[in-house]
């Protein structure tokens, strides 16, 4: 038999989906993979339920439903000031993953160089060089997460066609400050680059941060595409609704590759997202600020296990340094033996990384209920009070 595609052969099987049936087999508390407890909100969950009986079930028109096209405007208007056209400048995706490769598949050439910033979130090497890319990787490492001005600088270079990032960071749970934006924006603009902002977590900012899309900065209009997430916006990681904001230039090549690429996205999934982009502000403060007492909460547990904490300012992850519990081996280790032996999954950070990754450090999800942030401190305590 003839080999399969070299680049994508290559990779094992994701770390979420290893975790997860490890945490399966092992009848662990899973956070791990990060996915809500609970079910999503059930007004949108209605919505849902009732596109799928009184609206149409064919395929729904190629760039999303007019309903959310028009929802994804209003919530950029409403949000961050963007005035967006709905007809030119929205594409409705199956997730923020296909909207990342629709976006790269669209935007990328053989050859050209896209710089991103390790860690990385699973899908985008492998479709950045899928799409014939040259990935140029700048780091940032915990404790501090510091994004290295010299280290940027150095990586874009007149073959640079774009910048994949991600602000709220997973798995650094990292906000990007407007100062950091500016430098990005400021090589963008120097090397007539694309940014490809992955913004799925733009309602998960604690504390007194601000999420900035980069798409507000001056000259950035024009030349960044903005990812969004139902799965992440309304707690329903199932789902698997994206959407993109570019300006309608930048927007047809990416338009071009989604064609081909899934067509479409459930009817129903998408008019209950238009639903709940347009719910009150309440709601997405309200989300934060659920999120951020489950942050504090676990945060305090793992504080008393000894753990030291990595800064959390966004996402629904938390990572550790588990040397701090008198852990000597690797990440990878850590996680397996956590699952198998104290019944609680984590996922390795070096897991996010290329070449040469830290690997002392661990990432949990805190999207969890009460219940089950307590349970998994309580089994934690079992397992090292053990000594
Ligand atoms: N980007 C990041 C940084 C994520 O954490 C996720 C969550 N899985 C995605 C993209 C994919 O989102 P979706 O489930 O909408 O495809
Ligand atoms: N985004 C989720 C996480 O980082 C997982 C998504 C997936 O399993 N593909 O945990």
């Amino acid at each position: 038999m003839k080999s399969a595609n070299a680049i994508l052969s290559g990779y094992g099987m994701t770390i979420f989906e290893v975790m997860s049936r490890l945490a399966i087999e092992h009848k662990s508390v899973n956070l791990g993979q990060g996915f809500p407890d609970g079910n999503g909100p059930e007004d949108v969950r209605a919505a849902a339920h009732e596109a799928l009986d009184d609206q149409p079930n064919q395929y729904p028109p190629m760039m999303g439903v007019p309903e959310l096209r028009q929802a994804v405007a209003a919530h950029n208007k409403r949000f961050y000031g963007l005035d967006i056209d709905w007809q030119t400048e929205t594409l409705v995706t199956s997730g923020a993953t296909e909207a990342l490769a629709a976006c790269l598949f669209g935007l990328i050439e053989p050859g050209d160089e896209v710089v991103l910033i390790e860690p990385l979130y699973d899908s985008y090497l492998p479709i950045v060089r899928r799409a014939g890319a040259v990935p140029r990787l700048v780091r940032i490492e915990p404790p501090d997460w510091r994004l290295d001005e010299a280290s940027l600088r150095a990586a874009f270079s007149d073959k640079t066609k774009l910048i994949l990032f991600n602000t709220p960071m997973n798995p650094a749970s990292k906000v990007f400050t407007r100062n950091e934006l500016g430098l990005i924006a400021e090589l963008c603009i120097a090397h007539d680059a694309f940014a490809v902002a992955d913004e799925v977590y733009e309602h998960l900012v604690f504390d007194d941060r601000e999420h900035i899309p980069i798409m507000t900065l001056p000259g950035m209009r024009e030349r960044t595409a903005r990812i969004g997430s139902a799965g992440k916006t309304f707690s329903l990681t199932g789902w698997k609704v994206g959407y993109i904001t570019a300006a309608a230039e930048m927007l047809t090549p990416v338009t071009k590759a989604h064609q081909f690429l899934t067509f479409t996205t459930p009817p129903n999934l998408q008019r209950a997202t238009a639903f709940g982009l347009g719910k009150d502000d309440a709601y997405f403060a309200g989300l934060a600020a659920s999120m951020q007492r489950s942050r504090d909460r676990f945060a305090e547990g793992l504080r008393g296990l000894g753990f030291e904490i990595i800064d959390c300012g966004g996402t629904y992850f938390i990572t550790v340094d588990i040397r701090s519990v008198g852990f000597n081996g690797g990440d990878v280790d850590f996680c397996k033996t956590l699952t198998t032996d104290a019944g609680v999954t984590a996922v390795p950070v070096s897991a996010f990384y290329g070449d040469e990754p830290p690997t002392h450090f661990a990432r949990f999800s805190f999207c969890k209920e009460d219940a089950t942030l307590d349970e998994a401190i309580r089994r934690m305590t079992a397992y090292f009070g053990r000594g």
